[in-house]
């Protein structure tokens, strides 16, 4: 008989792209479980010194600087990555837009906004915004903004595509099964060692402390977006951190939007554009795509699910 060694899950815990991030891989021993979530630290970094805009190392910084100047050569993975998020904003009627990034200097969330921006102030910052003048040579694998002013930021997408390609350095590597865990947007592989499915809890926005739902999850992406975590509130009325790029104010109606699919990435940008879009159109456009599913919850209190999701409260 040969030696059966048994296999554990081990779990790493850091700071990554600005946000917490836990790390579990299935391993037969420690060492090999550092070495593997090691690939994954390595490979989220590397994402965001690709995709950062405030690394003025970063392509992206780049393509930011030269906005109304010139076109700018990116490498393969940015190009497409672009092209992706333009496919999203086209999907979502422009709800998701990463050129609302021009919209950070009149919205910003780091303690230092002291007063509500005026119209003037966020009609002239809007109108920087608009995924339809970021311009894609392919042949050239350039991208060129517009107008001066413009910016792109991949803050509703990143984190979900970092997951996705550490996932999949770890798979390429033979890890049977893990987590990434981005601050609570979740993906997974594989299953447990004991053969169960991974389960994943879902803060409940209303009581953080609270979890409001946990579900098995098999190779597959969970993602939350909320008002609960980063906003403002002016006259008692809480302005969050995800902007409808139409209007350049932040959107209003729901307070936590998850969303399941295949990939981090999807789930992550179509969490946001839901936020956006609002209860209605938003359940309407994830109803119709494949493999995707959600759950609402809106500033009533009212929990929404679209109709292909069967979920225990708890
Ligand atoms: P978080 O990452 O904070 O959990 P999200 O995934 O919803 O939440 O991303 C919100 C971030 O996305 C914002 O902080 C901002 O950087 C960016 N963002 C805000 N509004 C939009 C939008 N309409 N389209 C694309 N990105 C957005
Ligand atoms: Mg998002």
């Amino acid at each position: 008989m040969g030696l059966l060694v048994a296999q554990e899950p081990y779990k790493r815990t850091m700071k990554l792209m600005g946000s917490r991030f836990d790390i579990t891989v299935v391993a037969k021993d420690p060492v090999e479980a550092n070495g593997y979530i090691d690939l994954a630290v390595n490979e989220i970094t590397r994402i965001e010194q690709l995709i950062s805009s405030w690394d003025a190392n970063s392509q992206t910084a780049e393509v930011n600087r030269n906005a109304g100047i010139r076109p700018v050569q990116v490498n393969a993975e940015l190009f497409e990555l672009i092209q992706r998020a333009i496919s999203i904003s086209k999907l979502t009627d422009g709800a998701f837009d990463i050129s609302y990034a021009s919209m950070d200097n009149i919205w910003r969330f780091d303690g230092s906004m002291k007063e509500m921006p005026t119209a003037e102030e966020i009609k002239a910052s809007v109108s920087k915004v608009g995924y339809q003048h970021i311009v894609l040579n392919k042949e050239n694998s350039t991208v060129f903004l517009k107008s001066k002013g413009m910016k792109i930021g991949f803050g509703a997408i990143g984190k979900g595509y970092a997951a996705d390609k550490a996932k999949d350095v770890l798979i390429a590597k033979g890890v049977v099964a893990g987590i990434i865990n981005a601050s609570g947007d979740m993906n997974t592989w594989g299953k447990q060692p004991n053969g169960n499915e991974w389960n994943v809890a879902i803060t409940n926005p209303m009581d953080k402390n609270k979890v409001f739902a946990v579900l098995p999850i098999t190779n597959g992406a969970v993602v939350t977006s909320g008002n609960y975590e980063k906003y403002v509130t002016f006259e008692d009325v809480r302005y969050t951190h995800i902007i409808d790029p139409r209007s350049g104010y932040p959107a209003t109606g729901i307070i936590s939007v998850t969303v399941f699919a295949p990939k981090a990435e999807l789930a992550d940008a179509l969490a946001t554009s839901v936020f956006v879009m609002g209860k209605n159109v938003g359940l309407n456009r994830i109803e119709q795509l494949p493999k995707v599913a959600c759950i609402i919850i809106d500033d009533k209190g009212n929990i929404i699910t679209s109709k292909n999701i069967e979920i225990e409260k708890s």
